[in-house]
């Protein structure tokens, strides 16, 4: 629901609000979790213009007295897992007390200023403990560049239109932006070669990809009904599902994705909140072949205002070009508007089976890809796997990510008649290997 925190005509009192390009106006408020850089433990955060508005700070100096005495009691945890089990009313209470607090004329602004960070005073972190990470398969322009690129002819396979794919992940290799990516071994299968070799994977990709926080879930045994859908939802960040291909492709059959995607998967710090983002709801868009929904995933009150109109983007800059100077080259922008499924849809399915989801469980959205050439949300399309080089300013080429390398991800959303907000970025530089025993 669109309410008093989403005005344009709101201002903050905080450096930075309102400047030009900003991710972080007083209409945002994203959430996330920090350790000062003078240590001691993580802490939870609001980002509002330049500064972080240190939440455990703010409460234990009573000024979320407007939130729930629940909500105002999370903002104290050092994970957001506390704030994601209490649901949207309370979600909801702590937003409209934070909007308050930092807005424009608030006669508590002197009380507040004290708590707040400068984000060079601080290291974020993983902003929940995360059990579960699922990832799922859902943008039908990458399954069908992807799939094209192996079956020309039949590129989606015949479940896509039918369920949300996915596959479990792996939970304890998720890090914030700014950790590198260490280029991971693992056994792959050259080109015409008869025999694996256990080697640095040679086909390393980045997955631009978004990402839902679970709210309160589902006790095990109890689906979650597509009309309950979007009480689930806490909020959105930006995910890269790093991706070492020739390894995924040796041993992905007949389980899917292993230690090709296992090494390591990167967010964005900041939690972007489905309140946040409520302006920017949309009607699912048609597919060109969808077939009749199931009833499960079909609720046409809730598909009015599915998908979400986030631009998505990613640019690559390589060593060359830092030592040139060379601003990172935008590599594909993408509209996650056009995704198959909608995240309402991943969850309900995803509990459809009575599989309990749970406060900080993360749904990844699969690779946003768009129809268009300079929309492909990953190497492996972009490059044609590998056939059709990037040729870059710096004259350099490439297939696939080398050693020094940098990957950055941006998300942003823009709508006639509100303030557009970001996710802030998600960026990872590739490290070389290291060497994995007798190999
Ligand atoms: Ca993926």
């Amino acid at each position: 629901m669109i309410n008093e925190t989403h005005a344009r005509e709101l201002t903050s009192w905080v450096p930075g609000a309102e400047s030009a390009g900003g991710e972080f106006p007083i209409q945002n408020l994203p959430l996330g979790a920090f350790i000062p850089k003078t240590g001691g433990p993580a802490r939870l955060g609001v980002a509002i213009g330049d500064r972080i508005l240190d939440l455990r700070a703010a409460s234990e100096d009573g000024l979320l007295t407007g939130a729930s005495e629940v909500a105002a009691s999370a903002c104290k945890d050092s994970t957001l897992n506390g704030l994601m089990a209490l649901g949207p009313l309370h979600w909801h209470s702590l937003r409209l007390e934070l909007s308050r607090l930092l807005r424009t004329g608030s006669d508590r602004r002197a009380n507040t200023e004290p708590h707040l960070r400068r984000h060079a005073e601080v290291d974020m972190v993983v902003p929940a403990s995360i059990g579960d990470y699922t990832d799922f398969y859902t943008s039908i322009h990458h399954a069908t560049n992807a799939g094209r690129i192996f079956r020309p002819e039949n590129p989606l396979y015949p479940n896509f239109e039918h369920l949300p794919v996915g596959y479990h992940g792996r939970a304890s290799s998720i890090v914030v932006s700014g950790h590198p990516c260490r280029r991971p071994w693992g056994q792959l299968r050259r080109g015409g070669e008869p025999a694996p070799v256990f080697a640095p994977t040679e086909k390393l990709d980045f997955e631009l990809e978004l990402a839902a926080f679970v709210g309160p879930g589902n006790r095990l045994g109890e689906p979650i009904p597509i009309g309950a859908s979007d009480q689930h939802v806490f909020g959105m960040c930006l995910l890269n599902d790093w991706s070492a291909r020739d390894i995924q492709a040796w041993e992905y059959q007949p389980l899917g994705p292993f230690l090709g995607k296992s090494f390591l998967t990167s967010i964005s710090p900041w939690v972007v909140t489905m309140e946040a983002l409520a302006p920017f709801r949309m009607p699912m868009v048609a597919g060109p072949a969808r077939v009749q929904i199931p009833g499960y995933l079909a609720d046409a009150e809730l598909a009015r205002r599915s998908a979400l109109d986030i631009e998505v983007e990613v640019a690559l800059q390589t060593a060359g070009m830092r030592r040139e100077g060379v601003r990172p080259l935008v590599l594909a922008r993408a509209g996650f508007a056009q995704q198959y499924w909608s995240i309402f849809q991943m969850l309900t399915h995803h509990a459809s089976n009575g599989c309990n989801l749970r406060p900080g469980d993360l749904l990844g959205t699969g690779t946003i890809s768009g129809r268009e050439p300079g929309e492909e949300g990953c190497l492996l399309e972009k490059t044609r796997n590998g056939a059709e080089p990037i040729e870059l300013p710096t004259g350099e080429v490439r297939r696939f990510l080398e050693d020094g390398d940098e990957v950055i991800m941006h998300a942003r959303c823009a709508r006639d008649g509100f303030v557009t907000i970001g996710f802030g970025e998600c960026r990872g530089r590739i490290e070389p290997p290291i060497a994995c025993g007798n190999s």
